[in-house]
């Protein structure tokens, strides 16, 4: 670890932060001479303390040891590299277009990873009232059904939340793109739907 990137780092977010050396101290509960050192990269923070600066400053504890803010690069608007991730504690489903830490319920979350649908899951596409109308030839029991249903082209990304006891379609404009669904028991897939 470089003491002296990570004190640089500190010091960067606490003059963001607009509060004084004495302020951060008092905040995390050590003296305004510890933080004095830790700037000047004469030291570093104690593990125990890690965790306070983290959410006094809003950065990881990963990012504060590197000593670098991990800047993300701006993604070109293609939402066909969207990654999906799903909490397996409370379900939540979060998306992103470009990499970043995603994490909820205290677990940080790794993206899907979509395979191909199998027969059972294979959905077919009709057009009604000018959408597409796509069905999934599965069952939608508390244990085994589709909980959500994406739709994403270059620049935009419709989403369907499913839940057991109701059909298993979802309707989506007429775009073509790449379809992502998840099934409770097989996990992320994805496959092309054509105008
Ligand atoms: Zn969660
Ligand atoms: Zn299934």
């Amino acid at each position: 670890m470089d003491c002296k990137k990570v004190g640089a780092l500190l010091r960067q977010l606490r003059t963001e932060k607009g509060i004084t050396q004495r302020e951060a101290a008092e905040k995390l509960f050590v003296s305004d001479k510890a933080v004095s050192k830790w700037e000047r990269g004469l030291g570093l923070p104690d593990i125990s303390v890690l965790n306070e600066i983290g959410l006094l400053y809003g950065i990881s504890t990963e990012a504060l040891l590197n000593g670098e803010l991990v800047r993300n690069e701006r993604n070109g608007g293609n939402m066909k590299r969207i990654k999906f991730y799903v909490c397996g504690e409370c379900g939540n489903i979060f998306t992103a277009s470009s990499p970043g830490e995603i994490t909820c319920c205290g677990r940080k979350l790794s993206p899907l990873e979509a395979s191909s649908p199998d027969e059972a899951h294979a959905p077919s596409c009709n057009i009604i009232d000018g959408e597409f109308y796509i069905e999934f030839p599965h069952e939608m029991k508390k244990e085994h059904y589709i909980s959500f249903a994406a739709f994403a082209d270059c620049d935009k990304v419709y989403m369907q939340r499913l839940y057991p006891e109701q059909d298993a379609a979802v309707r989506f404009p007429r775009i073509g793109g790449e379809l992502y669904f998840y099934c409770t028991e097989h996990g992320f897939m994805k496959t092309k739907i054509k105008p």
